[in-house]
């Protein structure tokens, strides 16, 4: 819509130089044939200008920027994605050989940034055996980081450095932050306010996170608001108060008690982030796991060019980078249900390294498993899993 504003006051310069000359040379009955025409050409820039609009990718993702103070809506965020991912569990009949490599999975080291060290699977040692589960990162691992993002930004990387590392081939553009913006607050009462206020009232990342890390979030949600406009997220006003459907937002806030977040709002005025003229999908999760995920791999649809896979050794600093859980084998193979485990195999996976579909070879047949049904069977958040021995 930004873009539609720049077109129409350059196309009114141009209107009022060329109407000076055109005065002069034209009889009293030209003026309404110009204007008329005038009319038809701005009305052919604005039915382009809407459709290209309209083509733009509409994922049916749920952005959230609570990273620290809420937890819990990350978990919303990935059921919702989860959701629309196929159905969970469906079983294979008889057991095809499988062949998978006999190394040992690599015992959980912290730092498994590259997708190849992520293990394919194995042959199962004995019925005693005990396996250990290990999942890395949380929720769905498209865009960026915001683990990865807090620990580059205490590594003092800058965040424009940081968001061209998550979002590929972005351009960062600026706007007016004195725009109006629709805001459907938490009573319920559509409000129009200007960007800028509307930002000093989020309510994302606390006071004492990195300046940089505020930065990137600023960004990022405020190229957020004019992406939900372009892709009609909401009818009759931009952006709600909710951080599971778009940003966590709060009209009451005491915007005096959170200086670095004004700071930074200020720091970054008008700045976002866009892909071919347009405000681009500024997908984000609470951990990738040490690798992000190219968007189709994780919701299907069309590639989208901003949002590819990178490997990311930062976020593995956090202590909540990676989950345990350990099972025996006759545990495991009692919740699977094909007899006796003889083989698991996790080598189906996205680039990113999330599982697709791990598969359970037993005694008496096979098993296929989403990687969203194996997360679950864990409580793991994301189905970037390995496992070793004990
Ligand atoms: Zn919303
Ligand atoms: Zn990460």
């Amino acid at each position: 819509m930004f873009q539609l504003q720049q077109l129409k006051i350059s196309f009114e310069n141009l209107a009022s130089d060329a109407w000076a000359k055109i005065r002069k040379l034209l009889p009293i009955w030209g003026f309404p044939a110009i204007l008329i025409s005038l009319g038809l050409i701005f009305l052919v820039i604005q039915v382009a200008v809407t459709a290209g609009g309209a083509s733009k990718p509409a994922k049916a993702y749920k952005p959230e920027w609570n990273r620290t103070a809420n937890e819990a809506a990350g978990d919303t965020e990935q059921a919702v994605q989860a959701a629309a991912q196929p159905a969970a569990l469906s079983s294979a009949s008889s057991s095809a050989v499988l062949t998978i490599p006999t190394t040992t999975p690599v015992q959980g080291s912290t730092a498994v940034d590259s997708v190849a060290s992520l293990s394919p699977g194995s042959a199962v040692p004995g019925p005693n055996a005990v396996f250990v589960f290990k999942c890395y990162g949380r929720a769905h691992g498209v865009g960026m980081c915001m683990d990865g993002v807090h620990y580059r930004a205490e590594a003092g990387q800058d965040y424009h450095q940081i968001l061209n590392y998550y979002y590929t081939g972005i351009t960062l553009s600026k706007i007016d932050d004195s725009m109006p913006v629709k805001v459907k607050g938490h009573d319920g009462a559509v409000r129009t306010m200007s960007m800028h206020d509307y930002l000093m009232k989020l309510q994302e990342e606390p006071n004492d996170s990195p300046m940089e890390e505020l930065k990137c979030l600023y960004v990022a949600a405020r190229t957020y608001v004019l992406s939900c406009r372009v892709r009609n997220k909401h009818q009759g006003y931009d952006v709600c108060s909710s951080g599971d459907c778009c940003q966590a937002f709060d009209e009451n806030k005491s915007v005096a008690n959170y200086p670095n977040n004004n700071a930074a709002v200020e720091a970054t005025a008008g700045e976002i982030m866009t892909s071919e003229g347009q405000p681009i999908i500024a997908a984000y999760c609470g951990s990738c796991g040490g690798h992000t995920d190219n968007n189709e791999d994780v919701w299907g649809g069309s590639p989208i060019s901003y949002l590819r896979g990178k490997p990311d050794s930062y976020c593995a600093q956090s202590p909540r980078f990676v989950a345990t859980k350990e099972i025996s084998t006759g545990d495991l193979s009692g919740r699977v249900g094909v007899g006796e485990l003889k083989l698991v195999d996790l080598s189906d996976r996205t680039p990113g390294g999330r599982v697709r579909t791990a598969k359970f070879v037993g005694s008496s047949g096979t098993k296929n498993m989403t990687g969203k049904a194996l997360a679950e069977m864990f409580g793991f958040r994301t189905p970037r899993i390995e496992y070793s021995f004990r």
